[in-house]
């Protein structure tokens, strides 16, 4: 039996529930290729009382897209057996209130896509039902914005989508391998949030790019604010056209 994916409207329900009574019980957690967003390490490196380099050092590995010269950070699996999540444990997941977007999101997909007429995005869900999963058929019924609502995943979608937007813009701007001092900045400013505030406010990197003043401010102590400005000056210095507009602009 192979995974399925089955679109669904918004009106959809389906039945799910996972908990430490379904027979596989954190086998999903282990084997995994798991992606992490810039807003992932954000709050798994928070929860974790670690520094952002710290984090990428003991919890990720950072590959470099082959196509892309983007890097892309994905969870460090164990090297034992079958390969466990650094964060799995007999009781469940020692992250829950922190974990990755994808672990949320799971059994649903959630897509985008942007009229080329208007720029206006529209967001698409879809079901994947994968063979191992027992969490079908039980728990209550959920649409796909209750599941949203229930698994936290707005101030994720908010950061995945900004994330989207700058690869999608890179894509149509600058295709083909980036050079290693743009890979470079793109791993300081949105994975290395701890090395990148120092660069900011002791080096004054953005001392050329405009900042809103208030926004600047809370970055000195909010990571969530540092990480806003981090997607800017990346969308506005590495894929900026001639006639400084980015195209994505959000
Ligand atoms: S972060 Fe938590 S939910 Fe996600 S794979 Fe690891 S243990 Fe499982
Ligand atoms: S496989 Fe499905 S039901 Fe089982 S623990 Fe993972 S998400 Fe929950």
């Amino acid at each position: 039996m192979t995974e399925e994916m089955t679109p669904l409207s918004p009106e959809d329900r389906f039945r799910f529930g996972c908990g430490e009574a379904v027979p596989c019980f954190n086998e999903c957690c282990r084997d995994l290729n798991q992606f992490l967003t810039p807003y992932d390490i954000l709050r798994l490196k928070r929860h974790l009382g670690v520094p952002s380099h710290r984090f990428l050092v003991e919890y990720a590995v950072i590959h470099t897209g082959p196509q892309t010269g983007l890097p892309v950070a994905v969870l460090r699996q164990g090297a034992e057996g079958d390969h466990p999540c650094p964060f799995v444990t007999p009781s469940g997941c020692a992250v829950y209130e922190n974990r990755p977007s994808s672990c949320r999101i799971y059994p649903v997909a959630r897509l985008l896509s942007r009229s080329r007429e208007t720029g206006a995005v529209t967001e698409h869900f879809a079901l994947l039902r994968e063979p191992h999963c027992w969490g079908f058929d039980r728990g209550r019924e959920w649409t796909a914005e209750e599941w949203m609502a229930d698994q936290g995943l707005a101030p994720y979608n908010e950061m995945n989508d900004r994330l989207m937007a700058i690869i999608a813009l890179k894509n149509r701007r600058s295709p083909g391998p980036l050079s290693l001092g743009a890979r470079h900045a793109f791993q300081l400013a949105l994975y290395d949030l701890d090395r990148f505030r120092p660069q900011v406010f002791q080096e004054n990197l953005l001392r050329e790019f405009p900042v809103d003043p208030d926004l600047l401010e809370r970055a000195e102590t909010d990571d969530e604010a540092l990480l806003r400005i981090g997607f800017q000056w990346i969308r506005e210095t590495l894929f900026k056209t001639e006639d400084g507009k980015t195209g994505a602009d959000r």
